[in-house]
């Protein structure tokens, strides 16, 4: 069952990505069957039970003996398929040494597995920056040009370059939220493949006042 800590250390109430989240998964460990190829086998009966700590950053993962690893929520760490029917989720990471890894975790309740999911990926987003002017076109933020955020960067910037609305399901944000220029196209990039550079990929948000063009209102027949 997982639990909320109640401890609460004074100097981590300021960050709202400190998020403290304990609780227990059953975990396969894989067979490295060939370390240099990445291929791994799992052992369908091997489930070990052991006891999660999310916190900031950190997934520290322990038995009732010792700490078995203290995975770093970082850019190489990736939910990598979630089966709700099944209670299961993969994620990757890189360990200390940095060789990549993944472990098939298994929650114990439909409750568990939505909370593991989702507090994993939430705590993959980036801080917001507070910058006072856009980091993309330096504008200075004022009455007329507002600050957004960035959901996937976090960068502080503007309206005209943040055009994008998008889905980060990666991130637990499943409704469209803004993104800016750089990352709206690295996104699209990853999605639709290199092909077709020179186009954007994005959706532009702003809409131009002019009306299309109308046909004469003249029928084509007679
Ligand atoms: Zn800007
Ligand atoms: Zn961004």
């Amino acid at each position: 069952m997982g639990i909320l800590s109640s401890k609460i250390d004074r100097s981590s109430v300021m960050l709202q990505s400190e998020l403290v989240f304990e609780g227990s998964l059953d975990v396969q460990f894989p067979t490295i069957l060939d370390n240099s190829e990445r291929s791994y086998s799992f052992d369908q009966k091997d489930w070990v039970h052991c006891k999660f700590k999310l916190q900031g950053s950190t997934l520290e993962c322990s038995t009732s003996e010792s700490t078995v690893e203290t995975i770093l929520l970082d850019n190489n760490f990736e939910v990598l398929n979630e089966q709700g029917s099944s209670l299961i989720f993969t994620v990757k990471f890189a360990t200390r040494d940095n060789s990549s890894q993944q472990w098939k975790l298994r929650a114990s309740s439909p409750e568990e597995f939505e909370k593991w999911t989702s507090f994993v990926k939430q705590s993959l987003r980036a801080e917001w920056s507070l910058k006072d002017f856009c980091m993309c076109c330096h504008t200075k933020f004022g009455v007329i040009t507002r600050r957004h955020h960035c959901r996937a960067c976090g960068r502080s910037v503007c309206s005209e370059c943040s055009p994008v609305m998008t889905t980060l399901p990666h991130l637990g944000y499943s409704t469209l939220v803004r993104v800016c220029r750089i990352c709206g196209n690295e996104l699209a990039h990853k999605r639709k493949g290199p092909q077709e550079g020179n186009s954007p990929n994005y959706t532009q948000s702003k809409k131009g006042n002019s009306p299309n063009k109308q046909n004469k209102h003249k029928p084509n027949y007679k």
